[in-house]
């Protein structure tokens, strides 16, 4: 059925950068034999699930959307896939994204654009627009994507999916193509909640190959996320944080947002408004160190060790030169520079630095706002997909889009995105929910009662 509606809708859509049907059909057979063995049980037993392009699968590419990675097929399988795959999942193939994950349209791509499923003529957000458009057109079950700064939630939100970014350090990063790596996270894009947390029960927990993967057990909480599919917000603590709510929101989605977080004191949570500060911080921090991170983890693509490398050239330092200025993209070029400059002597203090210090204070903000609340609610962006092409012209104000989703990436926090209504031009908009470190269960509750 998956490949019914891929074979349907792709041409329309472009959600795919790689699909391998014989393969998925090979593998839904011995899944099936598994089954009938009684070998193989459980939720994901068989459910066709597609993966983000930056997150290894073994012995089918992976590019990152770029041209760097066009022929690069990974001798290993990230352990966020291992893990679907011991659990019975059917890789469908890989999802479009920005390149490297650096944008928030999916246009940055070297492989063209993904159109949103409830209309074409829009962006399906990004990073992970690809996986979140396969999930909305029905191309796929659900999806893996990552997000470094909202690029699972936002194009959830603009696709009118669910999408988790979890705890950072609640799924290993093995195998998931470093972008920010102290931002990195990787996460689920599905139909609801409940399969959101099925897939996150399956990929979560330690994994001695990410040393900052987290043991759960260690940090006095379960990864039985499914245990949270609760209809009951009575008595929990919701904040909204006033500084979410001024200006460059768009009316449309305040009004769902707002219109969201009645029906949950309806049910009975304690909602009220609150001031948090440093959010006009955010986006410069967000930027400084994503960038610097990035500028540092892209070294490794010189034409060398492996991906593409420039055809004509003399000496390696030419080799070098015309390797990546032909295989990156301009967006990717722009992070490179911007992250290299940051981390230059003469200016390390004056942006690095800084930067990881309000990184710090913003970080103490969300625990001040922890001790006083179960889970903040806010828009997941300011507007609903924007048209093709109108946000490649200006990146700033691309940049200035992801206010609302950098902040839980520079604290480390878990973030849920579901949506909350149709805008005018019957877009979705996308309602957050955010909760403190390792309370994925509190989030998962809110956001099930909500649905
Ligand atoms: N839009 C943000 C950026 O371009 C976030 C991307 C992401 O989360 N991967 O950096």
């Amino acid at each position: 059925e998956a490949f019914r509606q891929i074979e349907e809708k792709e041409a329309k859509f472009h959600c795919y950068i790689s699909l391998d049907k014989e393969r998925a059909l090979k593998r839904a057979e011995q899944v099936q034999a598994a089954i009938d063995a009684g070998e193989l049980a459980g939720p994901l037993a068989g459910v066709p699930i597609a993966v983000k392009d930056n997150i290894c699968t073994k012995d089918v590419k992976t590019t990152c959307a770029s041209r760097i990675l066009s022929n690069f097929v990974p001798s290993y399988s990230a352990e966020a896939v291992v893990r679907l795959e011991r659990a019975g999942a059917i890789i469908l193939g890989k999802t479009n994204m920005d390149e490297f994950a650096m944008g928030s349209t999916t246009e940055t791509s070297a492989f063209g654009v993904t159109g949103n499923p409830w209309n074409p003529g829009h962006v399906p957000g990004g990073s992970s627009g690809g996986s979140a458009a396969a999930v909305a057109a029905g191309e796929c079950f659900a999806a893996l994507g990552s997000d470094t700064g909202g690029s699972i939630r936002q194009p959830a939100g603009f696709c009118g999916v669910v999408g988790m970014k979890p705890t950072y350090g609640a799924v290993s990063r093995y195998g998931l193509v470093a972008y920010g790596s102290s931002l990195d996270q990787i996460g689920p894009l599905c139909r609801d909640v409940a399969d959101c947390a099925a897939i996150l029960e399956v990929i979560a927990g330690h994994d001695s190959k990410d040393s900052t993967s987290v043991d759960f057990a260690a940090a006095g909480e379960k990864t039985d996320f499914t245990s949270a599919l609760k209809d009951d917000v009575s008595g929990m603590r919701i904040g909204i944080p006033r500084d979410y709510f001024g200006e460059g929101l768009h009316p449309e989605v305040r009004k769902a947002v707002l219109e969201a977080a009645e029906l949950l004191k309806d049910k009975g949570a304690e909602v009220e408004e609150f001031d948090l500060p440093l959010v006009e911080y955010a986006i410069p921090a967000y930027y400084t160190i994503a960038s610097a991170e990035a500028s540092s983890n892209l070294e490794r693509f010189d034409g060398i060790k492996y991906g593409y490398r420039a055809s004509e050239y003399e000496g390696l330092h030419q080799m070098y030169k015309r390797t990546r200025s032909e295989g990156f993209g301009p967006e990717v070029k722009r992070r490179i520079m911007l992250g290299s400059f940051v981390l230059s002597s003469g200016y390390y203090d004056a942006y690095y630095l800084k930067a990881l210090r309000v990184k710090a204070l913003i970080k103490k903000a969300f625990d001040e706002a922890f001790a006083r609340y179960d889970c903040l609610l806010g828009p997941v962006a300011p507007t609903t997909a924007p048209g093709l092409g109108e946000s490649l012209t200006d990146p700033i104000r691309m940049y200035l889009g992801d206010i609302y989703t950098i902040s839980a990436n520079l604290a480390g926090l878990p973030g849920i995105c579901l949506p909350c209504g149709l805008d005018s031009r019957g877009l979705p908009i996308g309602l957050q929910l955010v909760g403190d470190c390792f309370q994925e269960k509190k989030l998962i509750q809110a956001a099930f009662s909500y649905e």
